[in-house]
Formats: structure tokens, C-alpha cells, sequence
């Protein structure tokens, strides 16, 4: 079968390998949609921590071809949607409640074979069924979605109230649509790039704003009555995206830091400040026990407002510096479509 594997210093190939062998726990998937994202980049540029080689694509709807002896939760034909984790089970974290904290957390795509192949062997507890009529690009969405889930979970959210959003990448809108779902409002996302304010704006933003404006604080004071947020997110994983969060955000305002800063990234923010406002800020990393209600999320999504780009095993180059360069809202790899690129 064909794969995309990456080999380490910043190398990614089409490679022919052999079907890999099920177990009697195990299911066979041919994976029809896989997502590409900043982390596949990051990995391939080395700021990742990888086990290659591997092949890549953590993001990924499947078709189940074949189920091991034992596998009863779901069946052949079926599409489902990968958990992309697995736990170690024995460390103090697995073992307290807080297993995507696993320090031996193994991810397909990332330390083991990933969706982007003509096949994929995973256990069963990481195939997740998909709502019927759910097509196949959108499945491969439940990840950043359930990521997306679990980051509104930690900022436990009341409705009526104003968001901030930074950064309307794919990330952006799915928080957007999620936000309008749990009622918040009005619902302002800031990007300096105009493609992605109105991608934000499609998937129902009240307001957009671009933080590079001369008029920026003013805007924002505005919206607020000069109160300022009570709930701010940093989708772009940017120093200078979270000081500004927490200057926006009100007294006894909540940030959440979502977005991927480079681990050598610095910040500078007052102590003080964060005392005397009683700000909280919440960090958020993957999808606990929120896959499976990303999945049942997704047909409230609205997904289709995203203009998506499909790219076929062949083109995956071409699939990861469209991903780079924001050629399309979402940038997917379809294993199982020959020939060549096909835009939305
Ligand atoms: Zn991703
Ligand atoms: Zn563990």
C-alpha cells in the first residue's frame, strides 16, 4: 500500500509498504479524508516530538474494511473517526483522571502510523461510528473539534456573555460555531488576514476585527463599554496574542491558551495584574472524553461553510504547503482518490 511517512530531519515520502496485520481487537481502516494541520508541519519542521518513521495524518475518517475476531463495536462498510490516542493506563496521571496528561501518550500520525495511507490498523477503542450523512472531509474534522470541545470545557462558559477570539483558522471558526451553539454572544474574532476574518464571519461571527488596525483598542473598547471580555481565547498560540488577551479581558476574566506557541516562546505579563483583576488563565492540550461528542457535534457544525481542498496521496507536498500558505480554509488528503488535486 502507499503511505506518506516522514523520516526525520524534515524528510516526507511516498513510500510502499505492506498492509499491516490485524489483530483480534483490532480494525482494518481505509481512510477516506484526513485533515492536514499546523502539527504535521510542525513535525516535519522538528519542533514536534515524533517517532519516525511513522506515517503521518492524525486526523482522519475511515471506512472499515475488515474487523479483528474479537470487535463487535462496529462494522465493516461503517465510517468512523479515529481517537487519535492511546494511553499508557499505568501512569498517575491515567490513573487520577487526567489520561490525556499521560506522559507515554502514543498518537497515530504523530508516533505511529497515521492516516495518510491506503490503510491503517488501529484498536477498536479508537474507531469512533460517525452520525449518519456526516461525509467523509467533515469526519476527519472531530479531532480539531474535540480539542475545540474540551477547550470550552475548561472555560466553563456562561451564555449571554461576550467571547474573544483570536486567530480564524479552521480552529477559529469550529470555536465560533461552538460559541453560537452555547450561546455566548456577541461572538468578535480577530485576524489580521482578510480571507480568514471572513471565514470567522460565515461561521456566524457577530463581529470581526483586525488586531494589526490603528483602531483596534478602540473597537474593542467599544464592543464591551469599555468593560472589556470575560472570556478571551488565543487560537494562534502566540506570545504577544496572550498579553493582549489579557488586556482585553475584564476583571475576573478567564483566557484560554489553545493555540500551539513554539516552546521557546516568552511572555510578559504583570503578576500584579493578574491578582488584582482576578484574572484565570487555563491552558488546554487534546480531546479527553470529547470525541465522541465532537462526533455527534458535527451535523450543528455547519461545516460546509468551510471552502475545503482535497488533494490526492500523490499531491501530498502540494497538500502541506497549501496547508502552510492558507491556499483553503481546510486543507484535507483523500487516501483513496487517484490523479491529481481537486479544489472544492
Ligand atoms: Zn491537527
Ligand atoms: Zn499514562
Amino acid at each position: 500500500m502507499r503511505t506518506v511517512r516522514y523520516h526525520g530531519d524534515h524528510v516526507v515520502s511516498l513510500d510502499d509498504v505492506s498492509v499491516p496485520t490485524v489483530g483480534p481487537r483490532d480494525v482494518l481502516l481505509a481512510p477516506e479524508a484526513v485533515g492536514v494541520c499546523a502539527t504535521d508541519t510542525h513535525i516535519i519542521e522538528g519542533h514536534f516530538m515524533s517517532r519516525p518513521p511513522m506515517a503521518l495524518g492524525h486526523e482522519i475518517a475511515a471506512r472499515v474494511v475488515q474487523v479483528g475476531s474479537e470487535v463487535t463495536s462496529v462494522q465493516i462498510g461503517q465510517l468512523v473517526t479515529v481517537e487519535p490516542h492511546l494511553y499508557c493506563g499505568t501512569c498517575f496521571n491515567c490513573q487520577t483522571g487526567s489520561l490525556h496528561m499521560c506522559p507515554a501518550r502514543r498518537a497515530p500520525g504523530v508516533h505511529l502510523d497515521g492516516g495518510m495511507a491506503e490503510f491503517l490498523v488501529v484498536p477498536d477503542t479508537l474507531a469512533y461510528a460517525v452520525p449518519v450523512g456526516v461525509p467523509a472531509w467533515q469526519a476527519a474534522l472531530t479531532e480539531p473539534i474535540a480539542c475545540c470541545v474540551h477547550g470550552l470545557d475548561r472555560l466553563e462558559a456562561k451564555s449571554g456573555m461576550p467571547i474573544a477570539i483570536f486567530g480564524a483558522g479552521p480552529i477559529g471558526a469550529i470555536l465560533t460555531a461552538l460559541a453560537k451553539l452555547q450561546g455566548l454572544g456577541p461572538v468578535i474574532v480577530m485576524d489580521p488576514r482578510e480571507s480568514r476574518r471572513d471565514l470567522a464571519s460565515r461561521f456566524g461571527a457577530d463581529l470581526t476585527l483586525d488586531p494589526t488596525s490603528a483602531t483596534f483598542e478602540d473597537d474593542i473598547a467599544a464592543v464591551t463599554d469599555g468593560v472589556g471580555f470575560p472570556y478571551v481565547i488565543d487560537a494562534v498560540g502566540s506570545p504577544r496574542v496572550v498579553e493582549t488577551a489579557v488586556s482585553i479581558a475584564c476583571r475576573a476574566g478567564k483566557i484560554l491558551l489553545l493555540g500551539v506557541a513554539d516552546p521557546s516562546a516568552r511572555m510578559s505579563l504583570s503578576p500584579n495584574d493578574i491578582y488584582a483583576r482576578e484574572l484565570t488563565l487555563l491552558g488546554t492540550a487534546l480531546n479527553p472524553y470529547t470525541h465522541r461528542r465532537a462526533a455527534n457535534l458535527i451535523p450543528s457544525l455547519g461545516l460546509d461553510r468551510m471552502n475545503a481542498g482535497f488533494f490526492a496521496l500523490d499531491d501530498f507536498q502540494a497538500a502541506l504547503e497549501a496547508q502552510v500558505n492558507g491556499t483553503f480554509d481546510k486543507v484535507l488528503i483523500m487516501p483513496q482518490q487517484g490523479g491529481k488535486a481537486v479544489a472544492a
